[in-house]
């Protein structure tokens, strides 16, 4: 593994220079259900304007979410933002060295502290994120879905087993950078693979069934109309979400869950000649439910109007010339770019 590291593996990614527990943690964090070249701006951008905990602690939820937009996953900004407040507070902005107090801390669980104790401290710890449940699941033949629990239990046994004393940091970047290079999920590249003649799914042709699939679950289906409000100066009307459930601390459009109640708040506070135009639906799929958004486009001549419905503290008017510094859904996001691709500002 270390032999191949030394020739093939990653040595020039962001996180890679100035080693920093913090960056290790942060990379971690990103790299969680999300693709190395997808991260990699994001974590630019993240460590420009926060090269250290103190300052990400001594930020605000929105720069934290606006910074985080498009990566997904909001729960682990936002627990990173809490956890940077927690070492800051209790550990003089140092990250503990302790796989028990890395654990503690909000959104690190086993695996990502494994991760920053092995690659930040160079302490003997195991890491089993997907990739690597994925390659330590084909090279022993362990069968079963790795989100089982017994399933999960045996690859960590696996994982701590095979974790070396020595060059620990890079025996862990290895096995992250095989599962990300070479044991892909589909089509792996097993003829470059240190491991072929030993791998148990290569040797007994069980590259499909290895690892187990996810059993099929069926989620149900919600459905809501989002009112993309549009000033009569150009900018958006926007919504702060609550900060726990979805999109917890991010904004969206105001959001009816039926058609009809939407077209309510419509005729209560949009002037009657105000002009409406519906786009198409689309999907947005989450772990739990698909939501089918309807968005309806309106444009009030009157400011006035509009103004009803804009005075919480937790409402602002979203300029796309200059935008302020929050963090989006999604849905906004994508009904935005695709109003300024098409020119259909009403
Ligand atoms: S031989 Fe193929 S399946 Fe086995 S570990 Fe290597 S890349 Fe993965």
């Amino acid at each position: 593994m270390l032999n191949w590291f030394d020739q093939y593996g990653s040595k020039d990614l962001p996180w890679q220079q100035d080693t920093t527990a913090y960056r290790v943690w942060l990379s971690e964090v990103m790299l969680q259900q999300t693709q190395v070249k997808t991260v990699i701006p994001y974590f630019e951008k993240f460590t420009q304007r926060f090269p250290t905990v103190n300052q990400l602690a001594d930020s605000s939820e929105d720069e934290v979410l606006h910074l985080w937009t498009g990566l997904g996953y909001y729960a682990r900004a936002r627990n990173l933002h809490k956890a940077a407040k927690i070492v800051t507070e209790q550990y003089n902005a140092e990250l503990p060295a302790t796989q028990d107090e890395l654990e503690a801390l909000p959104g690190i669980g086993r695996s990502t502290a494994g991760a920053i104790l092995a690659i930040a401290y160079h302490e003997p710890a195991s890491i089993l994120d997907g990739n690597v449940k994925r390659v330590l699941a084909r090279y022993k033949g362990i069968e079963g879905w790795p989100g089982q629990k017994s399933v999960a239990d045996k690859l960590w046994e696996i994982t701590e087993a095979l974790s070396p004393q020595l060059r620990i940091a890079d025996y862990t970047q290895a096995i992250m950078d095989m599962g990300a290079t070479l044991c892909v999920r589909s089509k792996p590249r097993c003829e470059e693979c240190p491991f072929e003649t030993d791998c148990y799914a290569r040797q007994r042709d069980a590259l499909a069934s290895l690892p187990g699939k996810k059993p099929k679950t069926i989620i149900p289906v919600r459905s809501t109309t989002m009112l993309i409000i549009e000033s009569n100066t150009g900018e958006f009307l926007l919504h702060k979400r609550p900060s726990q459930g979805l999109w917890g601390g991010l904004w969206s459009f105001p959001e009816c869950s039926e058609p009809e109640i939407g077209n309510k708040l419509l005729d209560l506070c949009i002037a009657e000649d105000a002009k409406k135009t519906q786009l198409p639906t689309f999907r947005h799929t989450f772990t739990h439910f698909h939501l089918d958004i309807s968005p309806l486009v309106v444009k009030s001549d009157s400011k006035h109007q509009t103004n009803v419905i804009s005075e919480s503290e937790s409402s602002l008017w979203y300029s796309t010339e200059k935008p302020q510094e929050i963090g989006l859904t999604r849905p906004v996001t994508k009904i935005l770019a695709q109003l300024k691709e098409t020119g259909k500002f009403v």
